[in-house]
């Protein structure tokens, strides 16, 4: 994953005539965390126009106190109590197994969440809320100006979400199975409206 304006800089290089300097390793190079978070969350921030946006917290270790109890090992929360998004280093660790573009879809999820309170988009609760986070996740990647997400991104995020599925339909905590974690996420992605996203 890439910040828009190193890609910009990588045009005019290749502009004069370097591609083949450039390794493919280089281009590949993954984000760090913190950056991650920072420029996801500015870049959903600013789809919104700024407007609710919640407070997140640098990645906290499993157990630390939340508006909402302790955070649950390799969790990542979006706290309606204090409108903050918590995400456990567990869960940054859990994503970078995948890849940079992983966390930023871990992000995009708690920060829809927040949203979908917000903007009341939510039309259910349970698994579809889920999924509808995954949907809103896929589709800020997709539009935050800021990012850029290439083909390599998109397996990451792709199989992340797949490896976050479960298959306990009767479970409170269910989330969407694995494929249809992949699908709601992979919609998202390929939206140009949010509305892609409304259930
Ligand atoms: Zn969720």
């Amino acid at each position: 994953m890439k910040n828009n304006i190193f890609r910009a800089i990588l045009a005019v290089i290749t502009a004069i005539s370097l591609p083949l300097l450039i390794s493919d390793k280089s281009m590949a190079k993954e984000m760090p965390p913190n950056l991650v978070i920072k420029s996801m969350y500015a870049g959903v921030a600013k789809i919104y126009g700024y407007n609710a946006v919640p407070r997140i917290y640098k990645p906290i270790r499993s157990g630390s106190n939340t508006g909402c109890g302790a955070m649950a090992p390799g969790n990542a929360i979006y706290c309606q109590i204090d409108h903050s998004i918590y995400i456990t280093t567990d869960m940054v660790r859990m994503a970078y197994q995948y890849g940079d573009a992983a966390l930023a879809y871990v992000v995009g999820h708690e920060y829809a969440h927040a949203m979908q309170n917000a903007y009341q988009f939510n039309s259910n609760n349970g698994s579809i809320s889920e999924l509808q986070a995954d949907c809103l996740a896929g589709f800020y990647m997709a539009a935050v100006p800021n990012l850029v997400f290439d083909n390599q991104d998109i397996q990451e995020i792709r199989a992340f979400a797949y490896s976050l599925g479960d298959n306990n339909v009767w479970s409170q905590d269910h989330h969407g199975t694995p494929l249809q974690r992949v699908q709601a996420v992979t919609i998202g992605l390929g939206a140009t409206n949010i509305l892609a996203c409304k259930i």
